[in-house]
Parts: structure tokens; C-alpha cells; sequence
């Protein structure tokens, strides 16, 4: 088929492909445990559907401003404002169809053929897909294992050129849930304010953190003046359990925003106007909401706690990355390469093979050594899982001696 070189290099996500391949093996009756989707295995809060429910019940279900409702945008940006501690235009909020359209859109529009754009590894598996989407090439920044995969200005440096455009960064990290100090987070922004370079921040994890004050550190919790121009992306897939309903949404200065929404109206039109009620109340209802997340990170602390503990007692040989934040466990599985399983994939494909539990690759997140598991499901799923996934590798290991 002869298509447009704009998809020359398009790859399909393999996250959301090894969680639709767990689905359908389930629905063909196989015992399958799926710990691949980096999705919470919680419902929306009942409090939130109804919102959604009573808002299609008194007709809310036309267009609305590309943008997003106005009173959305300024609840958002109200919520930006406290954290900040200074004024958010609401003009400086755009509502996408989720974190990733947000992304998205962003990349689009700041970068094109010519640009290269820093994309720390491990990444998330749509960075590099969408930077070249928007004909920009990725250029990869290679962190240090033993500092847990963060990257130094000193990193950034290795790996900059003249073409640098933008940085990608994603703190808690996806896939790794690693978390960027503040300081950290810091020398970041100030290296790209100097050069000039686009910052694009990925917080769609930041209020699921098992640090101190419940949130991690993110880019409004700098001095402003560490700050060059910036895209803040998130959303509340993550943090209300929210993935259907497609809920995301990008901060910046207001100009950058009206290109965005320029760009949006041309490609979506406004988010789905129901979903955008539903955000409305998770957002304004403060109590409830800060109640229901607590509870649920509260969950995601305990499993992260049991994963760590199940992997030492049943893969003791298998190095993990300590989770700091998200949901994901990072394990290092090149121990059981052979010539069987030569790389991450066959591993992981052996894996749901002999023992029916579903893992993602690290090639997905550009770390071929490297498996993730999310640990977005019930305790019960996750001993199981760990369990039968260490039977699984034990066999690899006696079939190779
Ligand atoms: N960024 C990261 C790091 C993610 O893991 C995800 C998960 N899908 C997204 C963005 C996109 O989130 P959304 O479902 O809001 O598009
Ligand atoms: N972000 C999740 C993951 O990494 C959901 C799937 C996707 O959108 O990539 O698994």
C-alpha cells in the first residue's frame, strides 16, 4: 500500500497492544492475568459519573468551545494558581481528548522537519511515535541505571546539537516511577530555559507519589524564573480513574494555547462534552476528590510495597527499579536471554505463553534488557502473577541448563 511518508515510521503502541492481546486471550477462556494495561483497575468515583449522567440529562450534549467548557478551563487554572502561588490566566488551559491528544497537539505544533527533540529513555512508548508524527526525530538521552534512570543537565548536554527543539520529560516516570526532586526537576527546566528548548512536562503521575506531601514535584512548584517556555501536560485518567472518558489537558502561555486550540478545532473539535462535565465535578468537589485519590494511592502504595516484596522472594536475581511513583515495576529480564528468547519481547511473549501473565517489553520504552508490569490490580492478581511468572522464567532458565 502506498501511503503518505508522514506514517513511514508509525508503529502501533505496544503497551495498549499487549493489553488488547490479554483481553482477547481472556475472552477466548484462557486463565490470564493481566498485568500489562497502565490503567487503574478502580471505577470513575460514583460522585463523578453522576455528574456526567445529570449533565447528559439536562442536554449537555452539543459543542462546546474547542478549548473546553470556560468554566472547566478556569477550574483548572485555579487549581495551577494554588499551586503555583501566582496567577493562571484561564486562556492558558486547553482541554484535550486525554494527556495523550494534549501531547499531541503540543508536538505538532512546536516541532517540525529539522527538529530534534530529547526523549530520556526509558520513555513512554508514544514519545518518539509523536514527535515523529509531527516529522521531528527523536533524539534519545541515555540516564544512568545507578542513578535510577534521571537524567543531569551533564546528560543533556552529551546529547543535545543546533537542532535541538524540545525536551520531553516524565516525572513519576512511566515506565520506570522514578521521580525527579525538586532540585532535579530544576536543573532540568534551567538547562532548557538556557538553551532556548521547548519543555514538555508529563505530570499525568504526579498526585499517584509515595513521597513526602502527596504530590510530586512538578514544574509550577519552581521558581518561575528557572522557567523558559513550557508545556505543562495532564489529565485525570490516572488520578480518578478516568481512562474512557478521554480527559486530559495542557498549560502555556496563552498565545502557545491559542495555536493549540487553532490546531485542535481543526482535528477533534472540543473533548466529548459529557466527559468534560464529569471533570468539572472531580475537579471542584475538593473534598471528595482529594478523599477518593487519597484512597486509592493509599492502594497503589500497599501493592507497590507487595510487588517489591514478592519479586525479592520469588526473581531474587532479577534488579527492579524502586518505584517512587506511578504504578509500574521496571525488573531487568535480560538474565533469561538465550537463544530461545533473545530479547525482552520473546521473553515476555514465553512469559504469557507458559504461565498466562501479561507483561509489557522494554523495548517498548526503548530498554531492551528491561520488562514492566503494572501493578494497577488487585493483591490477589499480583501474587498470582509474580508467582507464576517466576515459574514461568524458572523453566527458561532449567530448558537452557
Ligand atoms: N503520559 C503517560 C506517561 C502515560 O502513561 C499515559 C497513559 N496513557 C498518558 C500520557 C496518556 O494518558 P491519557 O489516557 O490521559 O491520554
Ligand atoms: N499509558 C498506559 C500504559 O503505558 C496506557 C496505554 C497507553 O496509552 O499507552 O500502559
Amino acid at each position: 500500500m502506498d501511503l503518505s511518508p508522514n506514517v513511514e515510521r508509525l508503529e502501533g503502541s505496544l503497551t495498549i497492544g499487549v493489553s488488547t492481546l490479554a483481553k482477547r486471550l481472556r475472552a477466548e477462556g484462557r486463565d490470564i492475568i493481566d498485568l500489562s494495561a497502565g490503567e487503574p483497575d478502580f471505577g470513575t468515583p460514583e460522585w463523578v459519573r453522576e455528574r456526567a449522567i445529570a449533565a447528559i440529562r439536562a442536554g449537555a450534549t452539543r459543542y462546546t468551545p474547542t478549548a473546553g467548557l470556560p468554566e472547566l478551563r478556569r477550574t483548572i487554572a485555579a487549581r495551577l494558581a494554588r499551586r503555583a502561588q501566582r496567577e493562571i490566566p484561564w486562556e492558558s488551559v486547553v482541554v484535550t481528548c486525554g494527556a495523550k491528544h494534549a501531547l499531541f497537539n503540543a508536538c505538532f505544533t512546536l516541532f517540525g522537519p529539522g527538529d530534534d527533540v530529547l526523549v530520556l529513555v526509558p520513555y513512554w512508548t508514544s514519545y518518539p511515535q509523536i514527535v515523529m508524527l509531527a516529522r521531528a526525530e527523536p533524539a534519545f538521552v541515555r540516564a544512568s541505571e545507578e542513578r535510577g534512570f534521571l537524567v543531569t543537565p551533564a546528560d543533556l548536554d552529551r546529547a543535545a546539537t543546533g537542532r535541538t527543539r524540545g525536551i520531553i520529560i516524565c516525572s513519576p516516570c512511566n515506565p520506570t516511577g522514578a521521580v525527579y526532586s525538586l532540585d532535579e526537576l530544576e536543573a532540568v527546566a534551567r538547562w532548557a530555559k538556557e538553551r532556548g528548548v521547548w519543555l514538555l512536562s508529563d505530570e499525568i503521575y504526579g498526585h499517584i507519589y509515595y513521597g513526602e506531601g502527596g504530590v510530586a514535584p512538578g514544574l509550577l512548584d519552581l521558581p518561575e524564573d528557572a522557567l523558559g517556555p513550557f508545556v505543562l501536560v495532564d489529565g485525570l485518567s490516572k488520578c480518578f480513574a478516568m481512562t474512557g472518558w478521554r480527559m486530559g489537558f495542557s498549560h502555556c502561555e496563552p498565545e502557545l494555547a491559542t495555536q493549540l486550540t487553532a490546531f485542535q478545532s481543526h482535528v477533534t473539535s472540543n473533548p466529548a462534552t459529557p466527559s468534560q462535565y464529569a471533570a468539572l465535578g472531580a475537579l471542584e468537589d475538593e473534598e471528595h476528590a482529594e478523599r477518593d485519590v487519597a484512597e486509592m494511592v493509599r492502594a497503589f502504595r500497599r501493592r507497590r510495597d507487595l510487588v517489591v516484596e514478592l519479586m525479592r522472594e520469588h526473581l531474587p536475581d532479577l534488579e527492579v527499579v524502586y518505584p517512587e511513583g506511578a504504578f509500574y515495576l521496571f525488573f531487568r529480564v535480560d538474565e533469561h536471554f538465550d537463544d530461545e528468547c533473545p530479547d525482552s519481547t520473546a521473553v515476555c511473549r514465553a512469559i504469557l505463553e507458559r504461565s498466562g501473565v501479561a507483561v509489557v517489553p522494554g523495548i517498548a520504552f526503548g530498554d531492551d534488557r528491561y520488562a514492566r508490569l503494572s501493578f494497577a490490580a488487585s493483591e490477589e492478581e499480583l501474587t498470582q502473577g509474580i508467582r507464576r511468572m517466576a515459574m514461568a522464567l524458572r523453566r527458561t532458565a532449567k530448558a537452557r541448563g
